[in-house]
């Protein structure tokens, strides 16, 4: 028996969420007679933030037919080769988290076992002395990813950092303009549901017009008005694990060099972002209201701004963690309306691009086969878990003294990631887990940057002797100064790729 097809969409919601959502469906299903509506409110504005990414978000721009540049020169962006963490394992203390490797792996044993090797040898060289990005990066300085790398040096990614407000209008769009979405004004005041499976079948405007739809997306940021209020699906709440559950952002203009990388310095009661645009820089301090307050935390963001600032401050309440079933019944949500886990990895955009393409993965008919779903909630009830527990490993391998540090530091943690850090402790070995967005070097960055190392190295590293090791390693760091060397200051790569069209240049100079 053919089953009935989808054949309407409705996207509840225009932020970053629901217009991603537009155009990687519209692109995806142009071929099939499925309408898609957008419908937003004209009251109710977006979150405003979430302005850093993962390379990932690249994949999304090419899934979409759109380039780096052209999204870069619409949203004033900048480019991102990882994240400065400030203060996090001490006061004064720095790493970084790169998107990219570190050294060259040898007769199948990762390159980090032969630098413990050296440096039970008593060799200080930093690890982060062999990758490319980080090197890069703490230059202020971009360099493509060669194409096809001749070794692991080579094997390194980039994200963006955007204004959220233009990358959101320039995909609205896109999707209007290009892609054949159609876009409704209009606030939701009530859902109503069929009476005889509970699916919606209709959302209601406070004008009194009405929409219904097949498939119903609820990207209505954190009010999620579907999911959680008409099909009442609880929330998983993490706030006993990561802390933080408000944030006060504040743009402000350039006062600091143009890094190609997003910085984060630990605060006494969470941490503070720093977000390079080509017109500002954005920022933002996420907090544990349990040990500072909203004013407290407002003095503290503004006294620390580089520039003058650019807006009142933006007030961000959230709670940590995820709506136990992202698919219910014939509506997905995406974006805030689906969970949160707070912006320290900058995570929620990537999480957004996952979910449309696990939704793409299993798409339903009219039926809405309750496999797909579980499936669905499956992979993504994972897929924040393995998140929720990299950052956690932040919060917990710090020696800050503050009372939220030190609590942190107590804290029972999921077994999940004990097992992970036993394992780091006893051999150095990185395990991989099932729907890991997060790979082995960038777990080696953290346990580099808080300085946690196992007290031996791989057996198997024994296969050089540290002399030779120190021939290679010194190849290594020629090698990458060789690369540095021809990479362009950030500043000029964005002048000569992707400046946005108005903004004056960055005033910042690259050292
Ligand atoms: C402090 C903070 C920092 C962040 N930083 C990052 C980061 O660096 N990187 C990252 O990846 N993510 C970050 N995020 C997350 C990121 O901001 C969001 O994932 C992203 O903006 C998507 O938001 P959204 O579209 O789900 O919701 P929103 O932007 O809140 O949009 C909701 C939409 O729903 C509409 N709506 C709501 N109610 C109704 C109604 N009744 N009727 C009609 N329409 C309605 C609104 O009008 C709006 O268009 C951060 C989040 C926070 C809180």
């Amino acid at each position: 028996m053919a089953n009935e097809p989808i054949r309407s969409i409705l996207i509840v919601g225009g932020g970053t969420a629901g217009w991603m959502a537009a155009n990687l469906l519209a692109t995806r299903l142009r071929r099939l007679p499925i309408e898609i509506t957008l419908v937003e409110s004209p009251d109710i504005r977006t979150v405003g933030v979430g302005e850093a990414t993962v390379p990932a978000i690249r994949d999304y721009f090419r899934a979409i037919g759109v380039t780096e540049a052209e999204v870069m020169r619409a949203s004033q962006g900048t480019v991102k080769l990882g994240i400065e963490f400030r203060d996090w394992r001490a006061p004064g203390t720095s790493f970084f988290h790169p998107f990219g490797r570190y050294g060259v792996d040898a007769f199948s044993v990762p390159f980090h076992q032969y630098w413990l090797k050296r440096r039970m040898a008593g060799d200080e060289t930093p690890l982060s002395a062999y990758c490319l990005p980080t090197q890069a990066a703490m230059r202020n300085l971009m360099l493509l990813p060669p194409e096809q790398p001749a070794n692991d040096l080579g094997v390194f990614d980039w994200a963006i950092h955007f204004d959220a407000g233009l990358f959101a209008r320039f995909l609205s769009q896109r999707a209007q303009d290009d892609l054949g979405v159609r876009h409704v004004e209009g606030t939701i005041s009530g859902a109503k549901r069929d009476t005889e499976n509970g699916r919606i079948a209709s959302v209601s405007l406070s004008d009194g017009r009405t929409l219904d739809a097949d498939l119903f997306i609820d990207c209505s940021g954190f009010r999620s008005l579907l999911l959680g209020q008409t099909l009442e699906v609880p929330y998983e709440d993490w706030t006993h694990l990561l802390p933080c559950d408000r944030a006060v952002a504040m743009p402000c203009t350039h006062g600091d060099e143009l890094t190609p990388y997003t910085r984060s310095t630990a605060l006494p009661a969470g941490w503070q972002w720093r977000i390079p645009l080509q017109h500002r820089v954005g920022n933002g301090y996420v907090y544990s209201s349990r040990h500072i307050s909203d004013d407290e935390a407002t003095a503290t963001l503004i006294t620390n701004l580089e520039g003058e600032a650019l807006a009142e401050p933006n007030m961000l309440r959230f709670r940590t963690g995820h709506r136990t079933r992202v698919w219910e019944k014939n509506c997905v949500a995406l974006g805030l309306a689906a969970g949160f886990l707070e912006p320290l990895e900058s995570t929620s955009i990537v999480l957004i691009q996952s979910g449309i393409e696990r939704l793409l993965a299993h798409f339903p008919d009219r039926d809405f086969d309750p496999t797909l779903a579980d499936e669905f909630n499956r992979i993504t009830a994972l897929e924040y878990a393995r998140i929720r527990d990299f950052l956690l490993l932040h919060y917990w391998g710090g020696q800050r003294n503050e009372p939220m540090w030190r609590e942190c530091r107590a804290l029972d943690l999921p077994e999940t990631l004990a097992q992970r850090i036993r394992t780091f402790k006893g051999s150095g070995k990185l395990p991989r887990f099932e729907w890991d967005s997060f790979q082995p070097p960038s777990w080696l960055s953290m346990f580099a940057g808080f300085d946690i190392w196992p007290p031996r190295h791989d057996p198997l590293a024994d296969q050089f002797s540290t002399e030779e090791l120190a021939g290679t390693f010194g190849q290594i760091r020629e090698a990458i100064g060789r690369a540095v060397a021809l990479a362009s200051p950030h500043a000029d790569f964005i002048a000569d790729t992707c400046a946005a069209p108005s903004s004056p240049q960055p005033a910042a100079v690259p050292v």
